[in-house]
């Protein structure tokens, strides 16, 4: 889809399908289609077939109506122009990291980079001969100082997805731009929806669908999206060389999360807001790392960059509780569940060890990362309460 198209509201593109049935029959969903064999009508069609080429099929795993529709759908969703699909999110960065790094290159990552995205730079380092760098993602056009001849790729995240911070994406964008490096962003916090990337300068959108675009806390699957061709080409090169495939189950599953995908962020968003409020004003509670709240780092990037929140946040205790009781804190709570993951209609919670995950952390309070989900905030607050009341 061009991302010219007459300008329709994103509540309205949620709601489009391109798909074409068959003649004489007529219905909203998309068909599944399950192939791994695709078939040719002679052999001239099978010497002629480019799996290249979205607008024809040479074999279930380059692509059929069905992962063609989720991957057309998520580009116009985005404002970009190409989008592949992969296995999970983190499958994903591995495509682009792949895709675009090669023995002897330098990768620039955010030190509150998605932690498998972390480890993923550290055994390129480690073991394939690249070089991965951290950077404070505060750093903004700083970055330009820690470019080499070598760098690649900067990944970004905005905002990260356990420390909240958000990046100044324009001035990397610019500073990468300038000597030639690509930008990657991790925008699954926004799902899309929020923050508008390409606009920003963003060359590379990855989206964890596994969150809010499937939102049903039952789908692992991941994209990668793009303005430009040759550059989509690179990444369409690794996912055909991974042998990344996607179940049409689940992908049905994603296309069918696409019509209250905003109904369900804004939801999320409103919910999260309150409950962070509420949190904020709690004497247990040192800082709220919610972009939407001052307190969070970059709150004024968030302000001028983003139009909405999502369900995802997260506290430091006050520094005098100590780890043991904010673990029975979140052992007490009854709706919130323990676990990873977000997007989901279920609330949920996990502690983590910011001070082990980070070089430069200073904070000594105990993190805590809440996934808001559909549940009335009333019902969650009053459980937030009962819980904090362990803590004395
Ligand atoms: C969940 C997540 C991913 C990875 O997605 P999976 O499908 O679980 O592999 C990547 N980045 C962020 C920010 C995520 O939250």
């Amino acid at each position: 889809m061009p991302a010219e198209s007459p300008k329709k509201s994103l509540q309205t593109l949620l709601t489009a399908t391109e798909y074409r049935p068959p003649a004489g029959f007529a219905a909203f969903p998309t068909a599944i289609h399950h192939a791994s064999t695709v078939l040719f009508k002679d052999v001239a069609a099978l010497r002629a077939g480019n799996w290249q080429d979205k607008s024809g099929y040479t074999y279930g795993l380059h692509g059929t109506p069905t992962t063609f529709t989720l991957e057309a759908r998520l580009a116009e969703i985005e404002g970009g122009q190409h989008c592949l699909l992969a296995p999970s999110g983190l499958a994903a960065i591995a495509m682009v990291d792949l895709a675009l790094l090669k023995s002897g290159d330098d990768v620039l990552l955010p030190d509150n980079v998605y932690n498998p995205n972390r480890e993923l730079g550290n055994w390129l380092a480690r073991d394939f001969g690249i070089s991965a760098r951290y950077y404070d993602p505060l750093i903004g056009s700083g970055i330009a100082a820690l470019i080499q001849p070598n760098t690649q790729l900067i990944w970004t995240e905005a905002p990260g997805s356990v420390s909240m911070e958000v990046p100044d994406l324009p001035a990397i964008c610019r500073a990468a731009h300038e000597r030639g490096v690509l930008v990657a962003l991790d925008n699954t916090w926004s799902a899309g929806i929020a923050l508008r990337a390409f606009d920003l300068g963003v060359d590379i959108v990855m989206q964890a669908l596994t969150k809010y675009q499937s939102g049903g806390s039952d789908v692992l699957m991941g994209a990668v999206i793009t303005r430009d061709k040759s550059l989509n080409h690179k990444i369409e090169l690794a996912h055909m060389r991974l042998g990344f495939g996607v179940s049409a189950d689940d992908v049905y599953l994603v296309l069918r999360g696409l019509a209250t995908m905003k109904l369900r962020f804004d939801a999320h968003d409103a919910g999260a807001r309150k409950v962070a409020t509420w949190l904020k004003a709690r004497p247990e509670i040192g800082r709220v790392l919610h972009p939407a709240l001052a307190d969070c780092p970059g709150h004024a990037i968030w302000q001028r960059d983003f139009s909405g929140a999502g369900g995802l946040f997260s506290v430091l205790f006050d520094a005098r509780y100590s780890e043991a009781q904010t673990d029975r804190f979140v052992d007490s709570l009854r709706l919130f569940k323990i676990g990873y993951s977000w997007g989901g209609a279920n609330s949920l919670c996990v502690p983590y060890r910011i001070q082990t995950m980070r070089r430069d952390w200073t904070d000594a309070g105990q993190l805590v990362r809440f996934n808001i989900g559909l549940e009335d905030p009333a019902d969650l607050i009053a459980d937030l309460e009962q819980a904090l009341l362990t803590l004395a």
